[in-house]
């Protein structure tokens, strides 16, 4: 956890974006980019410390398992990926996709 442990993240991190064209895998925005690991491994990587988290990319790197998002298109990700592990543990038990809708004044 040392300055050189920091700098080699930060390497590390530079190294990552250009070699991923430094652009939203989505858009391609090229401002407010962010890591995504495409499947998720399950891991709270958000609460790592910041190199230990960064060998964490590194290694989904490695395997085709990251990509660069803006921020707009993290969110939303991560809020499909919630609401797609909500649906699978509701299952379809009640499916009211037709919701009336009374937006009356
Ligand atoms: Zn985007």
């Amino acid at each position: 956890m040392g300055r050189r442990q920091r700098e080699w993240a930060r390497l590390t991190r530079a190294r990552m974006m250009r070699q991923m064209g430094n652009k939203c895998a989505c858009c391609g925005a090229t401002q407010g980019l962010e890591f995504d690991v495409i499947r998720p491994t399950g891991q709270h990587h958000a609460r790592l410390e910041y190199s230990v988290r960064t060998s964490y990319y590194l290694h989904q790197f490695r395997q085709g398992n990251l990509q660069i998002l803006c921020k707009p298109h993290n969110v939303i990700k991560a809020a499909r990926l919630i609401s797609l592990s909500d649906l699978l543990r509701e299952g379809d038990k009640s499916n009211n996709s037709t919701t009336p809708s009374s937006s009356g004044t």
